[in-house]
């Protein structure tokens, strides 16, 4: 690293998954068929109808200029159609809805919007990432809440310290969840609500996997909850609902104040989304072809659940399906570390799995599955686990 580098980025967390890239390159060399169940990107194309209506929309030249920073009108109101239709929560597509470059990025950016150096963001763990880094650039620090299984991968209020909450500014919260594949109920979104009025703190809810969930179970908008607007946004995602993560097409939803400050920030350091893939968001939320294609999609990730839960137990494993997400969240075998089981695992078996450890301190101790590959090669990937190892 250069000298003149930030701090900022020479105090980055070095990068828990080097190791790991470096023994899949060389088991790769050695002709090793590694099979990655790592990373959580879909694997299965963007759909016919979208690629379709996107290729009409990129050859509109009116589309081909900046976009208005608040985004086009016809995506913010596709988004509200969606929040009524599916959830029944009413939002105002003129101050409620802020269309994202991805959610990830509206994620980081929301850090900045409410976090003064010294304050302290309440932030789960294990968790995505982007929390704690976000709130780090912002100058603030990571008031950790653990996700044990215990709670139900939920964090428990009430061993958030007063001090702690006191100081707090944003609350991450991410259900359907990952790494976990935990959900949420009613009942905690309510409970997170009342914490955050308490303790005049924000919550930013991720819902990145809201239509990835199983068995007739359908998430809930944290929106839907009495009292949630006036103290949070939700973050939505059509990266992982409708295979469109390289699109980077997103939103911020819910309390008015908090998406204008996230506005207000965009519009300083980007640009907005390309008016072709709004447009095609908009076709995509209020559309004849969306249920389908995600009802299909959900059984094509519950079925790989299915294989990936079913022989884990029979080798087993103490695990249960979870009803959401494609992962699958499973403890390491007593005695290992979950980097140890992860290298030992990809030696004996070419098959990558992600440490716990890699989404936080309270990540130790398992490892996570993504169902991202086809079911024929998560059953050769099972076959190959149940030969070499098993819980025991
Ligand atoms: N939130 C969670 C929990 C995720 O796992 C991801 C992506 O992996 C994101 C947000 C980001 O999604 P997007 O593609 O919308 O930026």
């Amino acid at each position: 690293m250069i000298e003149q580098t930030a701090e900022r980025i020479r105090l980055l967390p070095r990068y828990l998954f080097a190791e790991i890239d470096k023994k899949v390159k060389a088991a790769q060399d050695k002709g090793v068929d590694v099979i990655k169940l790592g990373i959580g990107d879909p694997d299965t194309p963007t759909p016919g109808f979208i690629i379709n209506k996107m290729q009409q929309e990129v050859a509109r030249p009116e589309n081909h200029g900046y976009p208005p920073d608040e985004g086009l009108k016809e995506f913010r109101e596709a988004v509200a159609e969606y929040y009524e239709r599916r959830h029944g929560v009413k939002l105002d597509p003129g101050r409620e809805i802020l269309p994202l470059i991805g959610s990830k990025e509206g994620i980081a950016h929301l850090s900045f919007c409410f976090t003064e150096l010294g304050d302290n963001n309440l932030v789960p763990d294990p968790g995505y990432p982007v929390y704690g880094i976000s709130t780090f650039f912002a100058g603030g620090s990571s008031q950790l809440m653990p996700l044990l299984k215990g709670n139900g991968f939920l964090p428990d209020f009430h061993l958030i310290p007063v001090e702690a909450a006191r100081r707090g500014k944003l609350m991450f919260l991410n259900y359907p969840n990952n790494p976990t594949g935990a959900i949420a109920s009613r009942e905690f979104f309510k409970e997170a609500v009342d914490f955050a009025v308490e303790h005049d703190i924000i919550i930013a809810h991720d819902a990145a996997y809201s239509e990835i969930a199983f068995d007739d179970y359908r998430p809930l908008s944290f929106l839907e909850v009495e009292g949630a607007k006036g103290v949070g946004v939700e973050f939505g995602s059509l990266s992982k609902t409708f295979n469109m993560s390289g699109w980077r097409i997103g939103y911020a939803v819910g309390n008015a104040e908090v998406v204008e400050a996230l506005y207000r920030f965009k519009t300083n350091v980007d640009s907005g989304l390309f008016k072709a893939i709004q447009s095609t968001g908009a076709e995509i939320l209020t559309g004849p072809d969306m249920e389908p294609f995600v009802k299909e999609l959900r059984q094509v990730y519950q079925e790989r659940r299915n294989v990936v839960v079913n022989s884990l137990q029979e080798a087993g494993w103490p695990i249960e399906p979870p009803k959401a997400t494609f992962y699958v969240w499973a403890p390491v075998p007593v005695g290992y570390t979950s980097q140890e089981f992860v290298a030992e695992l990809l030696e004996k078996t070419g098959v990558v799995v992600t440490p716990g450890r890699g989404f936080g301190k309270h990540g130790e101790g398992y490892f996570r599955i993504a169902l991202t590959v086809s079911k024929e090669r998560l059953k050769e990937a099972m076959a190959r686990i149940k030969d070499a190892v098993s819980f025991r």
